[in-house]
């Protein structure tokens, strides 16, 4: 496994399996395994990049079509009272899979400052 080749590009190939929500040729949706809220799915690029800190202008519009994609599978997820998104970038965020990913959470009062 190469040092890009990270759980979630084994989900993005199907050698493990996912509830996969929603798919187009740049980004992937699918239910977070051990969910925060009702409603936790991520949202991932198909291009391996390890955190948000890895972006390059390049990316530009992949990060774009990422925050577009939240939009639309929170729509489809009907979380039409409010939803928040959560990039954790490196180790102290958080981050625990080096593959991006956007977390969607709602379905539930959200509280503020995050933990
Ligand atoms: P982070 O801590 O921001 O890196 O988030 C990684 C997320 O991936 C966590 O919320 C995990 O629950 C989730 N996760 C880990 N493995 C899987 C998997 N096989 N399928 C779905 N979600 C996963």
């Amino acid at each position: 496994m190469s040092e890009q080749d990270t759980l979630f590009s084994k989900i993005i190939r199907r050698e493990i399996p996912a509830d996969i929500v929603y798919e187009d040729d740049m980004a992937l949706a699918f239910k977070d395994i051990n969910p925060q809220a009702p409603v936790h799915i991520l949202v991932i690029p198909k291009k391996p990049i390890p955190r948000l800190a890895d972006a390059v202008p390049e990316d530009h519009s992949l990060m774009g079509h990422l925050l577009l994609t939240a939009k639309r599978v929170a729509q489809e997820a009907g979380l039409e009272n409010g939803y928040r998104v959560v990039i954790n970038n490196g180790a102290e965020a958080g981050q625990t899979v080096f593959h991006l990913h956007l977390h969607i959470l709602g379905g539930r009062q959200m509280q503020w400052p995050p933990g």
